[in-house]
């Protein structure tokens, strides 16, 4: 089991024209507006206020690079799918992550977070599929795990497994209220970054 001893913010962008990267392999975190991404990134990380954890839909516009353990680099994208999000951000919002990606050299793999208690979004599905068509590992990521009943867990995990048309076991599910799935998620990036 791997465990996260250092974690800091290294910097943000909007423009990938000059990006070089860090010389580190790279992780990155993407999914729904409000999904529980800066939630994630703080219990990986175990620093509570690494990431804004906001109730405010729809802010982080920026993508954010943490230097996790000086051994990789995690990037948070800016969330999509806000339903008051206009087109000329949604434009925006592609480009940003298109230009990323072109740049992206040391991208390891994707974690595509979805909340646990919903079905995935047609842009979920897209995301997915842009990664597997780009050979991005994609790691999914059900949050909020601990808002469903028990009686109800597997049979959303299986929904969500189902349109993404993988197994069950691919699903992580996590809850960074009681940091459930916290170890299987780290040990997951892990198998990622490697050993360098
Ligand atoms: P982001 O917009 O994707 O970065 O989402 P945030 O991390 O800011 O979380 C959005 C909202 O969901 C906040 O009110 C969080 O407190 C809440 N939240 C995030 N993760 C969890 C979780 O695992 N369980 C519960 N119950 N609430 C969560």
């Amino acid at each position: 089991m791997k465990t996260i001893k250092s974690a800091k913010f290294l910097n943000s962008a909007v423009n990938f024209d000059d990006y070089k990267g860090f010389d580190l392999p790279e992780i990155v975190l993407v999914g729904r507006s409000n999904v529980g991404k800066s939630s994630i990134i703080n219990m990986v990380t175990n620093n509570s206020r690494l990431a804004k954890v906001s109730s405010v839909q729809g802010k982080t516009k920026l993508v954010n690079f943490f230097l996790v353990n000086k051994e990789f680099v995690l990037v948070d994208l800016p969330g999509y799918g806000y339903a008051k999000t206009s087109k000329v951000e949604q434009q925006r919002w592609s480009s940003m992550i298109n230009s990323y990606f072109a740049k992206a050299k040391n991208l390891k793999s994707a974690c595509l977070l979805v909340d646990s208690r919903h079905k995935p979004t047609e842009q979920d599905i897209q995301m997915f599929e842009y990664f597997i068509y780009n050979n991005i590992p994609v790691t999914i990521v059900a949050t909020k795990y601990d808002k469903l009943k028990k009686t109800e867990r597997i049979h959303k995990l299986n929904e969500i497994a189902t349109s993404f048309n993988v197994g069950i076991q691919n699903i992580y599910a996590t809850s960074s209220v009681d940091n459930f799935g916290k170890e299987a998620l780290v040990d997951r990036i892990y198998q990622f970054v490697g050993e360098n």
